[in-house]
């Protein structure tokens, strides 16, 4: 059993921008708030990327705060590469090699005088439920979308669709939770704030003990943003304080979905119409050969990747075109940025429904356009509310 006298928290995370942001966030405001040891553990391949401007991109280090220990999953070099391998197969190597090597990387904490007290993980990693048990570590989930996102899957694994063999992970997950029930209620740490999804809380309360636990993304601006890609070089923030209040429209869909050509050309239409000045962000993977030329001037700005919340905070920007991935629609609502969602996959269609919809409606002039921009900051002002009052990121209750 794990020596409890000394707590030490490791997170555990998938190798995405949307699983490392808001579990970096937890594990900082952890190690802050209450002095305990944290280790943040993500693959090496997603490591040395979070870190490649650094000489610390090849090897664990404290920064200070807190202690970064990759693991293999067996991708090393390239990560899953979309273009040539199975989704599935991928899945089950991650899974195997990953559960390997955390179970040796836990072993190895132990021997070396720093056993874990805790282990936290973000969803799709169901595996480190065995080797936590294992071990006789505590664990607990942190769920990095949204509350209605988890109360949706909640009642849908708990209904009569168990056979769907796309949902097969996350059927896994609930059955865990399931499991963990017959003991004693289930602990899950849910990425939002109390006061945006009281009722989606409220219905599964009965069996599960869900602690909200977003983060107000400004607060760690300044320290390891965590990364995966490269921030573009361009003065993007001195173009955006050249713009005028209000008037930039700020367009990404995240770190991982693909547009396609067509797509793009439809977008570019609709911004030349609007005739509004727009910051766009193209990755580099989302750049085939076939590239399409997006125009650039004094009013159009197209980047590889920017520091988004940088830009959501700035003054000049209006409207946010999102893909609604639950960090973009934390990121908008905190920063009080009125968005138009372009939903794509997984939990973005509901992401979407909890946001307001159309460009010229929220950037108007009319009572409907105030409306929702007086709604969007009352949103902003309840997350800040939550975090001052304590019903977020209480680590006590952790
Ligand atoms: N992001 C960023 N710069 C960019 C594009 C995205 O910092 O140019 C960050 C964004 O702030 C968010 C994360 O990447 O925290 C994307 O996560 P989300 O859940 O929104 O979408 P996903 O990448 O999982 O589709």
């Amino acid at each position: 059993m794990a020596d409890n006298s000394q707590p030490h928290f490791l997170f555990i995370t998938y190798p995405m921008q949307s699983h490392i942001n808001p579990a970096l966030h937890f594990a900082k405001h952890l190690a802050t708030t209450t002095g305990a040891t944290v280790t943040f553990s993500t693959t090496i391949f997603a490591h040395r990327r979070m870190f490649s401007s650094t000489p610390n991109s090849d090897k664990s280090f404290n920064d200070g705060l807190i202690t970064y220990l990759p693991f293999s999953d067996g991708f090393d070099e390239e990560g899953y590469k979309r273009a040539t391998m199975d989704l599935m197969e991928y899945f089950l190597l991650f899974r195997t090699n990953s559960k390997r090597n955390v179970s040796i990387l836990l072993n190895d904490l132990v021997t070396g005088g720093r056993p874990v007290t805790c282990v936290v993980y973000t969803n799709l990693l169901t595996w480190v439920k065995d080797i936590a048990g294992e071990q006789g570590i505590p664990l607990v989930l942190y769920w990095i979308q949204a509350a209605t996102v988890f109360a949706t899957y909640y009642h849908f694994f708990r209904g009569c669709f168990e056979s769907l063999i796309m949902l097969n992970l996350l059927r896994e997950l609930f059955k865990i939770l399931d499991r963990e029930q017959e003991k004693m209620k289930s602990r899950v740490l849910i990425n939002t704030f109390q006061e945006w999804e009281i009722d989606a809380l409220a219905s599964v309360c009965n069996e599960v003990e869900a602690i909200p636990f977003g983060h107000l993304p400004k607060e760690y601006t300044n320290s390891v943003a965590g990364y995966l890609f490269g921030e573009d070089e361009k003065k993007y923030m001195e173009w955006l304080d050249t713009k005028e209040e209000g008037s930039v429209v700020y367009i990404s869909f995240g770190s991982v979905s693909v547009m396609k050509k067509e797509q793009m050309e439809e977008i570019v239409k609709a911004l030349k119409e609007s005739k509004r000045p727009y910051l766009w962000v193209v990755r580099k993977d989302n750049r085939e050969e076939e590239l399409l030329a997006i125009e650039e001037g004094e009013d159009e700005m197209v980047v590889e990747w920017c520091s988004q919340v940088k830009v959501l905070s700035h003054r000049a920007v209006g409207c946010f075109v999102t893909h609604c991935g639950w960090n973009s629609t934390l990121e908008s609502l905190v920063c009080g940025v009125p968005t138009v969602g372009v939903p794509h996959w997984t939990d973005q269609a509901i992401n979407a429904k909890l946001l307001v919809r159309g460009l010229e409606l929220v950037m108007g002039e009319g009572e409907k356009s105030v409306d929702i921009r007086r709604k969007a900051k009352m949103l902003k002002d309840k997350a800040l509310e939550a975090v001052t009052a304590g019903t977020n990121q209480d680590c006590r209750r952790f």
